[in-house]
């Protein structure tokens, strides 16, 4: 299934001749939704080829990918054990009780063992405690998981629009990676802009070793992450009520609220020269938007 793309009006879009479009990849499965059912596509289609009864993954307690891995155990047959930065919590927010729902084994670690994830003994370790398992790392990225990204540019041509920009949130960079590489492999000239929804300058270097190759055109917009990972502002929430409000498309308060925020700034700031077609991806994250209004009371209609 190809997923639609929706073109925005807007005053100020028309007042700066803008031309935005949003790819909705949270409409590309109805539980594991967004680009991380673009990045287990082929890691599932892996783990089955090698005989992998159980997917083992790791991520925070509200993570998208944790939800995204459950909800794949469930639609593809698989056992799944998330490992969970952290303290258990008294009650189980709306994320890990989906998880458990979906026959999720959770396993809470400490914040300084988790930082050990990637360590081949401690990779032993989990297999002593749980058995085989196909390992697929935090956030979803590795090599499969780009190669599952770069059909998104591949779909856009198909669908036979050719922007000047691509922009989506960033976490790990493993979906920018994804479609930085996936339109170099169509000789496309768009430019990439990456939104990171975390704070700190480590990231361009992450996704340089990610890419196979340099490429130049691409950036992040290091601007708009409103404080750093699942931190917000007022401004943040009453755009994102607003927009849903307008559009009647929802966005997560960690990334796509964040992007959006970003594009419409830029956009009256002149960043981008008029007549230029912008395509935002709509990377998902829906599920979140219960446990962000739990803790912080509902203020995300
Ligand atoms: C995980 C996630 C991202 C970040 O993707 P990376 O490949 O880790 O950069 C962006 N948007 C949403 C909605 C996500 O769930």
């Amino acid at each position: 299934m190809l997923t639609p793309i929706q073109k925005i009006e807007s005053f100020v879009l028309k007042e700066k001749n803008i031309h935005l479009f949003i790819k909705r990849e949270d409409l590309n499965h109805p539980t594991i939704q967004g680009n991380k059912f673009r990045k287990l596509k082929y890691n599932l289609a892996q783990a089955k080829a090698d005989g992998k009864k159980t997917l083992l993954t790791f991520g925070g307690a509200f993570s998208n990918h944790i939800y995204a891995t459950a909800a794949a155990g469930t639609a593809f047959g698989f056992s799944t054990i998330g490992i969970i930065r952290g303290e258990k919590p008294k009650n189980p927010n709306p994320t890990l009780l989906f998880a458990e729902k979906n026959g999720m084994q959770l396993h809470f670690i400490s914040r300084s063992e988790y930082k050990e994830k990637q360590e081949p003994t401690f990779i032993s370790q989990l297999k002593e405690l749980f058995g085989d398992f196909y390992l697929i790392p935090e956030g979803g990225t590795n090599d499969l998981a780009i190669k599952g990204c770069e059909e998104i540019p591949a779909e856009v041509l198909e669908q036979k629009l050719g922007p000047d920009y691509y922009t989506l949130p960033v976490g790990t960079g493993g979906t920018i990676t994804g479609i930085i590489s996936g339109l170099a492999k169509k000789n496309s000239n768009s430019k990439i802009i990456g939104f990171p929804s975390l704070k700190g300058d480590f990231l361009k270097g992450e996704i340089e070793a990610l890419l196979k190759s340099p490429h130049t055109n691409w950036k992040l917009q290091t601007d708009y992450h409103f404080g750093g990972y699942a931190k917000h502002k007022p401004e943040l929430i009453s755009f994102i009520n607003e927009f849903k409000e307008l559009h009647n498309i929802p966005l997560d308060p960690i990334y796509t609220g964040k992007m959006m925020f970003g594009i419409f700034d830029l956009i009256k700031k002149g960043f981008f020269p008029r007549d230029s077609t912008i395509l935002a991806i709509h990377t998902g994250g829906l599920q979140g938007i219960e446990g962000f209004n739990n803790r912080f009371g509902n203020i995300l209609d």
